[in-house]
């Protein structure tokens, strides 16, 4: 746009003004969310391969903008991210997540993603310890989600922060696996409690391609390491009999629930339709 002379430019000038100032009147809005109680956590049930019994729940964040309805943790997340807004949303969700499981089955856990930002500027130690002193949760029943990107942060990374947090008795779980370039060569710097399959190769895991191979090769490994591993996004039964013979142990997508808010949680279902 900026070559088609000055018009053209002033067009582009303002065009980018109407950006910026809608983005920071978003970023108010978010910064203002929390404490006006628009942020939710909603959950999504991680079955057992063999019983389809729920083991543990997701915590998965929405905000319910007055003026945009439920908006989804894409729409907000990078940019909670970008401005250090996920430090006090994320220290919100973890206490959140704990206090509600609290009043769940003591036998189901929690899962809770926790963002690189955390990691970096949160003291992520001090809040996680602090959400379960705070709720009473056991620290057994809470599950940290991370993704690989904070692995591969450009400073001093040395797993130390990933072991206190093992130390504080939480599971430590490698999210979203197989989308990076060297999940595997992070399993053996650190010993995760689980790895999350990503969607993504159990969308492909009945096609021609090589998904099938490799999430068979990661569940055979993890299971050699003594570890669970969860297929994300299991839509249909063809799906689930794959990643069962694969060997994922646990199961996680709309086949079995969709995320949903905290009262309307069923710790019995089984996924099998009825009809
Ligand atoms: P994720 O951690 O990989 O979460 C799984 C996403 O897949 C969720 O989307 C979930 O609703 C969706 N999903 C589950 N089963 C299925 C399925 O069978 N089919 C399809 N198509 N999708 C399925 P959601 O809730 O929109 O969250 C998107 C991402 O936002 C999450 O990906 C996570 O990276 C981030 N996120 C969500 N909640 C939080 C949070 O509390 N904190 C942080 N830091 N990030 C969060
Ligand atoms: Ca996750
Ligand atoms: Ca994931
Ligand atoms: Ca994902």
């Amino acid at each position: 746009v900026k070559s088609e002379g000055r018009r053209g430019f002033r067009f582009f000038e303002s065009e980018m003004d109407e950006e910026v100032r809608s983005r920071r009147a978003f970023e108010a809005d978010l910064m203002a969310a929390l404490s006006r109680g628009e942020l939710e956590l909603h959950y999504q049930p991680i079955v057992a391969a063999s019983t389809r019994e729920p083991v543990s729940f997701e915590a998965l964040v929405r905000w319910n903008h007055p003026g945009a309805g439920l908006l989804s943790p894409d729409r907000f997340i990078p940019i909670a991210e970008d401005t250090g807004l996920i430090v006090p949303i994320g220290r919100w969700i973890l206490r959140k997540a704990c206090s509600d499981a609290m009043s769940w089955p003591a036998h189901i856990k929690v899962a809770v993603n926790i963002s690189p930002v955390q990691f970096r500027t949160g003291d992520i130690v001090d809040v996680v310890a602090s959400a379960l002193r705070e709720t009473g949760l056991e620290p057994g029943r809470l599950e940290l989600e991370i993704t690989e990107s904070v692995l591969l942060q450009k400073y001093d990374w040395d797993f130390s922060l990933l072991h206190r947090l093992r130390d504080l008795g939480v599971a430590v779980v490698l999210d979203d696996f197989g989308t990076g370039y060297s999940s595997l060569g992070y399993l053996k710097e650190f010993r995760f409690s689980k790895i999350k399959i990503d969607r993504s190769f159990v969308a492909e895991v009945s096609g021609a391609g090589d998904s099938g191979a490799i999430v068979c090769a990661v569940a055979g490994l993890a299971r050699t390491m003594g570890i669970d591993t969860t297929a994300e996004g299991i839509e249909t039964e063809e799906q689930l009999q794959l990643l069962r013979v694969a060997g994922c142990t646990q199961m996680q997508g709309y086949l079995f629930a969709k995320p949903r808010p905290v009262g309307a949680l069923d710790f019995k279902t089984t996924g099998i339709r009825r009809r």
